[in-house]
């Protein structure tokens, strides 16, 4: 690796008349401009460059018609990047990188670009805070190119509990005045009430953020005894007497608990299909799967954050709530760190025919596909990581795949109640395209622990169903319907207190 010394010089472009000398040569070379004169003089071209920042990691990506290598020098303080890209010159699309840095970025403040020396362009990514930088190239994949990509990630990772602990608590202070009376029991208790969420952080295992792949799943919060596994509140009380509630680490257990006593914070992770990198499939009319089940998660989040069963909350946690690739393996991850009662993607697909059109609802399988048409679809899902970009070389990716094919017979059970219990409330708002819940070998569905399905809210590739999937009448119904299944199943199949450690 060549450490260029002077990092904090502006990369302002030198002079290079080599390469002006160069061109002339080639000019000379009738054979060597049929082959093309920009790629032989420059190495690679520049197709364009994106950014992508997200609270999770900021990604910078370089496509160009032809690989690119690159070595990074790291410099703490100021905290920034510099990056020699080799076999590249200065071009208008490299310059717009510069403008693509937003002033919200969370790690980016800024991007010099700039000619280091012949064939070798200099890019210093100024960071607002010290960031672990991943760079590494991808193959030509989908509608890509050769990709060169930055991936800058926090020091500290973000715990996605911790995430949804404060903004639940935000929430709370907000809705300070109790909200109109509802016929639900949460509408009884006070409304701010930090309850199972001071809960969920004195109980949270610290370890848990530091053991890869297999989080520890903590005992409920309102286990009335440890190790005793059907006490949720509104599972039949004679299991065990509803006695005060025993909570082994809570230090503040005293001031509500009576009040707290049956609430138990039902998390459903809600998971946007696709995103950043990866748009997934694209409509006719140049619809992308990626924003709009983005935009129907949010309006099943508004619903689900609204929504008790039987006086316990329910809260929605988002694998994604920007546009950012998110691995797979990530998202089971994500939602297993939070211990989510149910897991629902989101995705709005296409076929190779326009005619496809309905609604499907997809879960595990361990022993093939339930159908051709669903295994083509699994493997249609699970390529998201390769035109998502996913960098290969990260070890403890493969460690937690490994892991998380310990799928379980109890985990498919219930996913197919669940979608069932979605197939008839989607069915009521639109059409289906198949009546039953199929299976195949989802990577995304594949969390051990966690009911999980995949929803096809429609074929974008269908003009008609294309255009409705654009409508925010079509989106909110749609939304109400997934809310309602949630409901059903949920009163078929109570949540269970959380004794799931293995
Ligand atoms: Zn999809």
């Amino acid at each position: 690796m060549s450490l260029h010394p002077d990092l904090n010089a502006p990369a302002e472009p030198p002079r290079v008349p080599a390469l002006l000398r160069r061109r002339q040569a080639l000019q000379a070379g009738g054979v060597v401009l049929l082959m093309g004169l920009t790629e032989l003089a420059w190495g690679a071209s520049i197709v364009a460059v994106r950014v992508w920042p997200a609270p999770d990691y900021t990604r910078v990506t370089i496509e160009s018609d032809g690989a690119l290598t690159a070595r990074q020098t790291f410099v703490a303080n100021p905290p920034r990047l510099a990056v020699d890209i080799d076999g590249i010159e200065m071009n208008p699309a490299l310059r717009e990188l510069v403008a693509k840095v937003k002033a919200d970025d969370p790690f980016i403040s800024g991007i010099r670009v700039g000619q280091y020396a012949p064939g070798v362009v200099r890019l210093v990514i100024d960071l607002k805070q010290p960031a672990l930088p991943q760079v590494f190239t991808l193959p030509p994949v989908a509608a890509y190119q050769h990709r060169l990509v930055f991936d800058l990630y926090p020091t500290v990772a973000a715990d996605p509990l911790e995430a949804l602990i404060a903004e639940r608590l935000q929430d709370s202070r907000q809705s300070l005045t109790p909200p109109a009376p509802a016929s639900t029991g949460m509408a009884s208790k006070p409304a701010a009430l930090p309850d199972p969420l001071g809960e969920l952080i004195a109980q949270r295992n610290p370890a848990t953020a530091s053991t890869p792949g297999r989080p520890e799943l903590k005992p409920s919060p309102n286990l009335s005894s440890p190790g005793t596994a059907h006490s949720t509140a509104q599972a039949p009380v004679n299991v065990s007497p509803p006695a005060p509630p025993v909570r082994p680490s809570k230090p503040a257990a005293t001031e509500s608990a009576e009040a707290q006593a049956t609430d138990r914070l039902i998390i459903i992770a809600l998971d946007p299909g696709h995103g950043g990198e990866d748009p997934g499939a694209t409509g006719p009319s140049g619809t992308r799967e990626k924003d709009v089940v983005l935009s129907i998660a949010h309006l099943l989040r508004e619903r689900i954050n609204a929504t008790t069963v039987k006086g316990n909350p329910m809260r929605a946690f988002m694998t994604r709530d920007a546009d950012f690739f998110v691995p797979l393996h990530v998202r089971v991850d994500k939602a297993r760190r939070v211990q989510a009662d149910l897991f629902v993607s989101i995705h709005a697909d296409a076929f190779i025919t326009p005619a496809a059109r309905g609604a499907s609802v997809f879960a595990l399988s361990q022993s093939g596909a339930s159908s051709a048409a669903a295994r083509w679809m699994a493997d249609k899902e699970n390529r998201a990581d390769q035109v998502g970009g996913l960098n290969v070389k990260v070890q403890d990716a493969t460690v937690q795949r490994a892991l998380l094919d310990m799928s379980t017979t109890a985990q498919i059970n219930d996913s197919l109640k669940l979608g069932t219990a979605l197939l008839g409330e989607i069915s009521a708002v639109g059409r289906l395209h198949k009546p039953k819940v199929e299976q195949a070998g989802f990577a995304v569905l594949k969390a051990p622990d966690i009911p999980s399905v995949l929803v096809e809210t429609a074929f974008i590739s269908n003009p008609e169903e294309e255009a409705r999937l654009r409508s925010p009448e079509y989106q909110n119904q749609l939304a109400d319907a997934v809310m309602r299944g949630i409901e059903r199943y949920f009163s078929r199949n109570p949540p269970l207190a959380r004794n799931r450690s293995a």
